[in-house]
């Protein structure tokens, strides 16, 4: 089952109210202090999904921002990592690795960015590797 940010979010952290607001450049932004999730008015549905898991991945992991308001750059990478990991099963990379010829093609089958379809890749385990190679394997073979 894919992860769905929205419904976690409303399941596990109903408090965690969420609004539009002008943050360009930036595309989001939680402020955990205040139980509050904000959106760049522009983002399209996938940089919505993506985003939205990224901030719940910080609300999990208990990240306070320093006093600008701003979370380390170490715990940007963490947040990354974790929404990557739900937004991305090894299943679902398993599935689609062998028929799309691109990062950016995966990215569009997953309804993520191509950011989180690389970082998902490079960040896998040693027996996530094994299944989406043997994967990828099969296709070869099959075609
Ligand atoms: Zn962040």
């Amino acid at each position: 089952m894919n992860y769905e940010p929205e419904r976690d979010l409303e399941m596990r952290f109903p408090h965690v109210q969420v609004e539009l607001a002008d943050l360009s450049p930036a595309l989001a932004a939680v402020i955990p202090g205040e139980s509050l999730i904000l959106f760049s008015r522009e983002l399209t549905p996938t940089q919505r999904r993506t985003s939205l898991a990224h901030e719940i991945a910080h609300l999990d992991l208990h990240h306070s921002p320093t006093p600008l308001q701003w979370f380390s750059r170490r715990q940007e990478a963490e947040a990354d990592t974790l929404a990557v990991r739900r937004l991305i099963t090894v299943a679902a990379l398993a599935d689609l690795v062998g028929w799309c010829a691109t990062d950016a093609e995966l990215a569009q089958q997953l309804q993520v960015s191509v950011h989180a379809v690389r970082l998902r890749r490079t960040t896998l385990s040693q027996a996530e590797s094994a299944i989406v190679e043997a994967r990828i394997a099969c296709v070869e073979y099959a075609a």
